[in-house]
């Protein structure tokens, strides 16, 4: 099987200011890494895991899968270690998925939420699963898929790159037959563009350079909330159509697309902390809605009057209620680069970047860090005080994680 085409691309985003991606276009070897920790620390992960494969050589006589888990287990071990040892990295870590064509197969290394499919006979096929909190509730029944695409912590991940001296792969090849399509892309793609619109655009056909713009801009048009890389091959019989394999390695600047990065900067503060009240009112976004303004009851309407009095005395009772819930309400939850926290609120996202919660407690322990079981366990979303929620994190704290 040859490669007959491919394309990569890495984008922003409109949110962020900094592009935490990094992904290599090496024919056959092609990888996404999506960064993550304060600072610059998300850059550093991916662009160690990106150089780590770049150094890749065919001379290596592992067969394809293995060479792929070995290339990612050094990547680890490169992040681990200058996480251990530069304090201004510290925390840091990436995902990696990486797609190696060999023969009639592709064999598919991977760890973390960044994701590969294949199109086929007009089908998108998720070739891997994620490693997240989310996907985790799923599988354990506590999320369906809806409630997972809006979950405040749709993007803790659950394992990565650098948080440990060794790192689970999951390894596995796919055959592959002329004509497939195979995508590699951060979260800043799926969680931002359904499944239907990503096989759409392919069906809008164009080289895979002009797809994988396609996919970038819709990306972007649907908010753009992280940052976006899309790196896409295609496979055939006989010759590559493509003379040029020129290697490729982008981290984080690739060509951006047409479209502003408008900055909202939000690194993560890397201690645990008590987030001061002052800040609540900056990051909540529960405004009161005022109940409509019912007519002024006219002659008719002694009775009415009365119906409207309770109505409204209702409607502020709800408000109280609401009011009492979100003041007094926590839950256990994760910060966006993995780090458990404790939360007041609802745990809702209402859209438009408008939560019903706030961090409250941020601890120094990882999600990744936990067993899987313990990570269902604490992340139940059952409301409940804020000591109790303190004290279900104490557990872990106490242990001496990380
Ligand atoms: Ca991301």
């Amino acid at each position: 099987m040859k490669i007959r085409d491919h394309a990569g691309i890495t984008d922003p985003g409109r949110k962020r200011r900094r592009n935490e991606d990094s992904f290599v276009m090496d024919p056959p070897l092609f990888v996404v890494a999506d960064g993550m920790g304060g600072a610059q620390a998300g850059e550093v992960a991916s662009r160690l895991a990106a150089a780590a494969f770049r150094e890749y050589h065919e001379a290596d006589d592992l067969d394809a899968e293995r060479r792929v888990e070995a290339i990612i287990q050094e990547a680890n071990r490169r992040i681990f270690e200058r996480a251990r040892d530069d304090t201004a990295v510290s925390g840091m870590g990436t995902t990696v998925t990486a797609a190696l064509v060999h023969g009639d197969g592709v064999a598919i290394g991977h760890v973390g939420d960044s994701r590969a499919y294949l199109v086929r006979d007009s089908q998108l096929e998720q070739l891997t699963q994620d490693h997240s909190l989310v996907a985790d509730l799923m599988r354990s029944g506590r999320l369906s898929p809806e409630e997972a695409d809006t979950h405040p912590q749709r993007s803790v991940i659950t394992r990565a790159l650098g948080t440990d001296p060794e790192v689970d792969v999951d390894t596995f090849t796919v055959k592959a037959r002329p004509d497939d399509v195979f995508l590699i892309c951060s979260d800043g793609l799926t969680t931002m563009v359904g499944d239907e619109e990503i096989l759409g655009l392919f069906r809008d056909g164009g080289n895979l350079d002009a797809v994988a713009k396609a996919l970038v801009k819709a990306a972007n048009r649907h908010g753009g909330d992280d940052n976006v890389t899309v790196v896409l091959f295609s496979v055939g019989d006989g010759e590559a159509a493509l003379e040029e394999t020129a290697r490729m390695t982008v981290d984080g600047q690739g060509e951006t697309s047409d479209l502003e990065d408008t900055l909202t900067g939000l690194e993560a503060p890397a201690a645990a902390r008590e987030v001061p009240s002052s800040e609540a009112t900056t990051q909540v976004g529960w405004e009161p809605i005022a109940p409509r303004p019912s007519k002024p009851p006219k002659k008719r309407g002694r009775r009415r009057l009365v119906a409207v009095v309770i109505a409204l005395a209702f409607v502020a009772l709800l408000l109280l209620v609401a009011f009492w819930g979100l003041a007094n309400a926590h839950f256990v939850g994760a910060e966006p680069d993995g780090r458990v926290a404790v939360y007041q609120g609802l745990p809702y996202d209402v859209g438009g970047g408008v939560s019903l919660y706030r961090a409250r407690y941020i601890s120094t322990f990882h999600a990744a860090q936990l067993a899987r079981e313990e990570r269902v366990a604490l992340f139940d979303h059952d409301l409940t005080s804020y000591d109790a929620a303190r004290e279900r994190l104490a557990r872990f704290e106490d242990e001496g994680l990380p």
